[in-house]
């Protein structure tokens, strides 16, 4: 086959073959077709998009280009949950424990951060000893202990994703639904799992910014995995404004483990009380809530997350003992620069003053402070007064004036209340699609 041939086809808004789509993925991955033919190829599918089965057979090609995970020895459900990425997103670290209390295995492969969002495996990162780098042997090991696992992709599960999620990062091809939809789906297909839950964030600190474009990378997500015979629910969840108060690193962690404790902001309590009921649902386990409502108020989740910490090898004392977390000591507080009411708390603004501050990176290889981070004071609609704090910054020594800027940038003040937007603005399901 002719990697230029189909080029031109597609970028002349042409259909691709099974076959083709499935060599191409192929030749992709061994280096038979280069990075800038792929490149080209991934600028022509973001302008002319996929068909249905284009894209069946793209996610298809994709899941196949490495090994897949095999769970069929749990003999329990098997669900994963998956975040679209925001900023202060960490719902992953108390619902994982919240849903293995529920009797649902959860075998979580989680990302780094990237630009202004924040990625799970950065977070744990901060917590003494934690190792987020497990084999298989491993990761079924602890999965097996504690009832869920939270660690890095293995270099060996869907290669095609790894190659060209960082070729589309270098070639403004990113935000194309066919492309996002076939990257997450090749790689939560390929852990053997029963069901998924997916947790598409929509907003200014967001891929999808629009409702259109959410629901529609919704829906092709959970088709996608219909046609695998996985059953997967969706919300649609707001990242205009930074989910929850805490957004960086350490002080994630600790926020997470406010919500185990049952003292987490509202807003973080809320989403990841509804994720967890929604993959309790697709195990097909009776009674949901109350499941999810036993396991925080038994302490069940708790002891499955410090049996997860000490299972990766980190330092459970955290729990107890938040001090033990990296954190810098130097503090510089935004103050409301007039009375009002907090109409704007744009999430991308906060999200690129903490990456700044070096909670999050820039370029793949960039390292990441665990102990820089911000903490909001105020959410969209709290009525404050002229010079209190809108949020605070925790940095090392040094000028932090860029990180400042966009910090004061990303609030904005008004006479009035706005009007409240839902938390979880819609469902999504095989049925309703
Ligand atoms: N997350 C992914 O894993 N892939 C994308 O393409 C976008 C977000």
């Amino acid at each position: 086959m002719n990697a230029v041939e189909l080029i031109e086809r597609k970028r002349d808004a042409g259909r691709l073959t099974d076959k083709e789509i499935k060599w191409l993925i192929s030749a992709y991955t061994d280096g038979t077709v280069t990075d800038y033919q792929m490149s080209a190829m991934a600028m022509a599918v973001f302008l002319n998009g996929l068909d249905a089965d284009e894209l069946a057979a793209w996610t298809a090609a994709m899941l196949h280009s490495g090994d897949t995970l095999d769970l069929s020895d749990f003999d329990m459900p098997k669900v994963d949950k998956h975040s679209t990425g925001g900023v202060g997103d960490k719902v992953s670290i108390p619902l994982a424990p919240i849903v293995a209390a529920c009797g649902v295995a959860v075998p979580m492969m989680s990302g780094r951060g990237l630009g202004h969002t924040g990625g799970t495996l950065d977070k744990l990162d901060s917590i003494p000893g934690f190792d987020t780098q497990l084999d298989v042997a491993r990761f079924r090991e602890v999965l097996g202990r504690c009832g869920f696992v939270m660690a890095g992709q293995s270099e060996t599960l869907v290669p095609a994703d790894r190659k060209l999620y960082a070729l589309r990062d270098a070639s403004g091809t990113v935000p194309s639904i066919p492309l996002i939809a076939s990257s997450i789906m090749s790689k939560k297909l390929a852990e053997d799992l029963d069901g998924l839950v997916l947790d598409v964030k929509v907003g200014s600190g967001a891929f999808m910014t629009d409702m259109d474009r959410a629901r529609q990378l919704a829906r092709t997500m959970v088709g996608l995995g219909d046609s695998h015979g996985v059953e997967v629910n969706a919300l649609i969840t707001d990242m205009d404004q930074p989910l929850g108060n805490m957004v960086g690193n350490s002080n994630e962690i600790a926020e997470s483990i406010d919500v185990l404790e049952r003292r987490g902001p509202a807003d973080l309590t809320e989403i990841t009380i509804a994720l967890a009921v929604e993959m309790v649902r697709v195990a097909d386990l009776d009674d949901p809530e109350g499941r999810v409502q036993r396991a925080l108020d038994s302490g069940a989740a708790m002891e499955r997350f410090l049996c997860m910490v000490e299972a990766h090898d980190g330092d459970p004392r955290i729990v107890g003992d938040r001090s033990l977390l990296p954190m810098a000591t130097e503090t510089t507080a935004i103050e409301a620069p007039r009375s009002g009411y907090v109409a704007r708390c744009d999430a991308r603004g906060i999200g690129i003053a903490a990456m700044r501050l070096g909670a999050g990176r820039t370029r793949k290889e960039d390292a990441v402070d665990p102990g820089v981070g911000i903490e909001r004071h105020a959410k969209v609609g709290t009525e404050v007064t002229e010079g209190e704090a809108l949020c605070v910054l925790t940095h090392r020594p040094g000028d932090i004036s860029d990180a400042l800027e966009r910090a004061r940038a990303a609030f904005e003040i008004a006479d009035e209340a706005p009007a409240q937007t839902a938390l979880i603005r819609e469902r999504i399901t095989s049925a309703e699609r």
